[in-house]
């Protein structure tokens, strides 16, 4: 039976990690279960897993959440705050932590799992993004085991050779990075004005967070992945590929030199990677509708890197090693993802300013995690300046 903590567990991956459990009681100990502010959601998944530890975001909702279980005999403990986070993600009990937190707030307690030798299962692809040298580094040093959930990254994993699960050379010619190019790749940029949240959050075809969905439709989310794929898997840049393929069952692929190619394939459903990193290295049962072949042709295109113009500034900030480049870049987009939820900003304001901090904010490479945070903060401020200034 392994032990979890699950960071992030009111969430899309959080909920479908606790479906597995849900699905398979014998194997998995619950041990913590955090949620932000969605304590509704979270009473209910601590009435049903019994967790030991709760962790919210402020006093206040600790103690209306903790009052509540008392009063039906449930015996959760509730933490809150960053302290919280990381206690429960780091606890010697704890076997696994899924971090399955979105933002760099899933940043802190992660990095305090990896310190702690914990297998990780990373969704939290922003905390490979903005310190992934420092966070290898560390996995390295305490042995920390990464498998990866974001389901690119999980296919590749699954593609790649077993001894090591790394790039290597000598074997493989690129890794083959797939997107569907979200709901929008068939609209030109003068389209997409007027575009609405709920619009830019209906994905083809993944059920997914609210800022993730957003990223998928400006392709952001493939700009991040590309930076996860070139920390986890150890691959020069020049070797990681996108692939537009519209219907998402072709999860990846590796490219060897003697003209093979390995795909991962699978119904667009994020219980297939998930279960796969839960029960890893074995492969268990885990209940995603079936794939039909016969169903609809597979398609792929080449990306417009004119049209989806992030993708290419990706690249050249890893060619340069700008390792301060990826934080701004990911926490300009936080930023700008939430103005446009909150209808402060237009879609289109998003790449805009993301172009326009990433010209003004040069920065020094990161060497710990508080320089991680510290670049975080000045891009979050300069692009808030530069939204006050603008929409006064
Ligand atoms: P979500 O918005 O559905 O859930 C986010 C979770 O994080 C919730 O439990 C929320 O309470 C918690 N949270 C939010 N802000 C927080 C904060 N400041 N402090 C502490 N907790 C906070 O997001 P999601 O779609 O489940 O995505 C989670 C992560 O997994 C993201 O990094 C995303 O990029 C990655 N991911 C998601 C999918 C997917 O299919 N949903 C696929 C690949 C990768
Ligand atoms: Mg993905």
């Amino acid at each position: 039976m392994k032990v979890i903590t699950i960071l992030g567990a009111t969430g899309s991956i959080g909920v479908n990690t606790l479906e597995i459990i849900r699905d398979n009681p014998a194997d998995f100990e619950v041990y913590a279960l955090t949620a932000h502010r969605n304590i509704e959601l979270l009473y209910q998944q601590c009435l049903k897993f019994s967790p030991r530890y709760a962790v919210v975001a402020d006093e206040s909702l600790a103690n209306k959440l903790s009052n509540d279980l008392k009063a039906l005999d449930c015996q959760t403990i509730v933490l809150y705050g960053k302290e919280g986070l990381i206690s429960v993600a780091s606890a010697d009990k704890v076997d696994m932590v899924m971090a399955a937190i979105v933002g760099i707030a899933g940043l802190a307690p992660t990095f305090a799992a990896v310190n702690k030798g914990k297998t990780i299962l990373l969704a939290n692809k922003e905390a490979l993004v903005t310190a992934g040298e420092i966070f290898m580094r560390a996995a390295k040093q305490s042995n920390a085991m990464i498998l990866p959930v974001d389901s690119e990254h999980n296919a590749i994993f699954q593609c790649l050779p077993d001894q090591d699960k790394h790039y290597d050379q000598l074997a493989i010619s690129r890794i083959i990075l797939t997107a569907s190019g979200g709901p929008f790749r068939e609209k030109s940029l003068g389209e997409l004005k007027d575009i609405t949240p709920d619009e830019a959050c209906a994905h083809p075809n993944w059920q997914m967070g609210r800022k993730i969905s957003v990223d998928s439709s400006t392709m952001m989310n493939k700009a991040l992945e590309v930076i996860e794929a070139y920390w986890l898997f150890q691959v020069p840049v020049e070797k990681i590929e996108v692939l537009i393929h519209p219907q998402s069952i072709v999860h990846s692929m590796v490219e060897y030199h003697d003209g093979s190619f390995i795909a991962q394939m699978g119904s667009p459903d994020m219980k297939t990677p998930i279960g796969y990193a839960m029960y890893y290295p074995q492969r268990h049962k885990i209940n995603v509708p079936k794939l039909d072949f016969t169903a609809k042709p597979l398609s792929f295109n080449a990306l417009d890197g004119q049209r989806f113009a992030l993708i290419p500034l990706v690249y050249d900030m890893l060619k340069r090693q700008d390792y301060a480049a990826t934080i701004v870049l990911n926490a300009v987009n936080e930023v700008l993802v939430e103005a446009f939820l909150a209808e402060k900003i237009q879609y289109l304001e998003i790449i805009e300013y993301i172009e326009r901090v990433l010209q003004e904010l040069k920065l020094n490479k990161p060497e710990t995690i508080d320089d991680v945070i510290a670049i975080d903060l000045k891009a979050r401020r300069h692009v808030s300046v530069l939204l006050n200034t603008d929409k006064d």
